[in-house]
């Protein structure tokens, strides 16, 4: 059984972004520039903007940080990132979620310019995805593809069977190893809530996808001997000793890897390729901006 390690893989791309940067530079660009905008005092969501900046300092981006209070109204919001979609030296804007609920996320999401979307949740680019001609991947299915690829996973022709359907995971990776495209071309599967019966559809899988949000959701009698497993979940399951959050995902991974091919571990899985593909997604943007190859 192997391990798939996102933290290595994902080191190797952000080793290949900082050559990227250093060639937009040399060819008249700029230094790339996310945005990042954090509403209230969310414990995950501060950790999640506090390792994004950190990326963009390792990569070479420049980065900015605005803060606002938990019960800044959603207009003033609005302004802050029209702002910023205003601002030629910013290319990639990103809000993290979720936000406090008197707060329309999809307002929010519709009003990020499509161009500086590097998150990928613009209806705009959702249907670009839909036709196989994204500008930008939702980052944590575009991590899940390339730690796929980067691992040597065979996709084509594979029989990959997603677990969870949410805008963010589930519908996007579906809908990306579909594509008749270099790095898809599977034969895909989604499971819910609503389907009859999951583990028949899990236990076809060469490839599968669990993002649910539960617990061990998946055991091992519901995975095909020398199955790929990619396990998205990251759930909160009390603290370690040093008071830092016990993090497990949706597949019980010590049953699992007993009997999958390939395995992510959580964390040091997925979590780490969906930041660099945030990196990635903001070289391009600042490559479009450029108008630079
Ligand atoms: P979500 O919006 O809550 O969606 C969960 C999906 O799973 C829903 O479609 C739900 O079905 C389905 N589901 C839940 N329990 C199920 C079960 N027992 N059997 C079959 N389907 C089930 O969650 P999400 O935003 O996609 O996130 C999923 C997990 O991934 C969470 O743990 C989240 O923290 C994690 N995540 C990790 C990263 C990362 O970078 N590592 C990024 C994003 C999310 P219905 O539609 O029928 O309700």
């Amino acid at each position: 059984m192997e391990i798939l390690d996102g933290k290595l893989v994902s080191q190797s791309v952000k080793d290949s972004l900082k050559t990227k940067v250093s060639q937009l530079l040399e060819k008249g660009g700029k230094r790339p520039h996310l945005a990042a905008i954090l509403v209230g005092n969310n414990g995950a969501s501060e950790t999640y903007v506090a390792s994004k900046v950190k990326s963009c300092e390792e990569v070479g981006f420049t980065s900015t940080l605005m803060r606002l209070e938990e019960n800044i109204p959603e207009n003033e919001l609005l302004d802050c990132i029209k702002k910023f979609n205003d601002d030629p030296d910013i290319d990639g804007i990103l809000v993290q979620l979720p936000l406090p609920k008197h707060i329309s996320e999809q307002q929010v999401i519709e009003t990020v310019s499509p161009s500086k979307d590097v998150d990928g949740f613009h209806p705009v680019n959702v249907g670009k995805l839909m036709i196989g001609e994204a500008d930008y991947l939702p980052c944590t299915p575009a991590g899940i593809q390339q730690l796929l690829i980067r691992s040597g996973v065979k996709i084509d022709g594979a029989e990959v069977v997603v677990v969870g359907r949410s805008n963010i995971v589930g519908k996007p990776i579906a809908n990306i190893l579909l594509q008749k495209q270099k790095g898809a071309n599977a034969t895909v599967t989604i499971c819910h809530t609503g389907s009859k019966d999951m583990a028949f559809h899990t236990k076809r899988a060469d490839i599968l996808i669990v993002a649910a949000g539960k617990p061990k959701a998946i055991t091992a009698d519901m995975v095909k001997e020398g199955a790929v497993v990619i396990d998205v979940g990251v759930n909160r399951i009390g603290m370690t000793p040093e008071g830092k959050a016990k993090l497990c995902g949706d597949v019980d991974f010590e049953g699992v890897k007993e009997k999958a091919g390939a395995i992510t571990p959580v964390p040091g899985g997925v979590g780490p390729m969906t930041i660099t593909m945030l990196m990635m997604n903001t070289v391009k943007a600042a490559k479009l901006a450029a108008s630079v190859e």
